[in-house]
């Protein structure tokens, strides 16, 4: 295969969940960029739209589904509204997620089952729900956004660490039922990536050193930087690596 249809993504269809910002939204770039039809999946229609606007001038199909991931009804009538947007879905990629800081002893009930409900529970739903059509097709890539806190434990943020370690989990357990089905299911785990979530870090000038200090690229990542190993595991470039969680973290995991 040549090095251009290795990473040739033209004709295949993309869904991508929190796509108008941040990470979600260098995904949907990229995945653009490569050719894929891009099926934008969020709470915020207008938000959704002006993105769609975008990489319609990249000259891809696009389709905007409302839904709240944290929402199991809303993930199930998405998932069937995504497969029948293009007829099916080639990559699927679990970008939404949200973050609720506080002391493991104070942490509120409601608080862990939305951080739980989103970042957890919407994945599972949907790559259960596109993934199953995946299999009936014999292919497909499933990209999980997972996190350093899929490895360890964090402060103030049991919930989530929960939800990324509980990710990680079914990234491998996803990916060792499917492999035999021609389905590649793996998660990428970011580093302190410069997004709106992390601007609380961003804007306390001592955490944002200290978090500096400990990063062997000697900067933040940004949502550029996320691109490249997203378009790998969507491509033909990876289609031996299955269950994997990548690490891009500016060496932040080898330190
Ligand atoms: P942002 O907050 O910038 O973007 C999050 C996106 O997810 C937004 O589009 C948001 O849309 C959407 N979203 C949030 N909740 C829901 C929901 N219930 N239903 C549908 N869409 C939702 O975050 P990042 O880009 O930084 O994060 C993206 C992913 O990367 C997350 O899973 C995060 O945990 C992970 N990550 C980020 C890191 C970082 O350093 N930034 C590090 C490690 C992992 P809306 O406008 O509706 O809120």
């Amino acid at each position: 295969m040549s090095i251009a249809s290795l990473f040739d993504l033209r004709g295949k269809v993309a869904l991508v969940t929190g796509p108008s910002r941040g990470i979600g939204a260098a995904a949907a770039e990229i995945l653009a960029e490569a050719g894929a039809n891009i099926l934008l999946l969020g709470r915020q229609m207008q938000a959704l739209q002006q993105q769609a606007e975008r990489l319609t001038q990249l000259g891809v199909g696009t389709r905007c589904i409302r839904c709240d991931v944290g929402n199991p009804n809303q993930v199930c009538d998405a998932a069937h509204q995504a497969l029948a947007a293009f007829g099916h879905v080639d990559i699927l990629v679990n970008n939404a997620g949200i973050i609720r800081r506080a002391p493991a002893a104070e942490y509120l009930l409601e608080d862990w089952q939305t951080v739980l409900d989103t970042n957890l529970t919407g994945a599972f739903l949907l790559t259960q729900q596109i993934g199953k059509a995946m299999v009936e097709r014999g292919a497909g890539k499933i990209i999980n956004i997972a996190s350093l806190l899929s490895f360890s434990g964090g402060m103030n943020v049991v919930a989530y660490t929960a939800s990324k370690s509980a990710l990680a989990g079914i990234t491998r357990a996803f990916a060792n039922e499917w492999g035999k089905h021609g389905v590649n299911v793996n998660a990428i785990a970011p580093g302190y990536i410069r997004t709106q979530a992390t601007a609380a870090l961003q804007n306390d000038p001592q955490r944002y050193q200290a978090l500096l200090s400990r990063i062997p690229a000697g900067r933040w990542g940004e949502p550029e930087d996320l691109k490249g190993p997203i378009l790998f595991l969507a491509s033909a470039a990876s289609n031996y690596v299955n269950g994997h969680i990548l690490t891009v973290d500016g060496g932040w995991m080898a330190a």
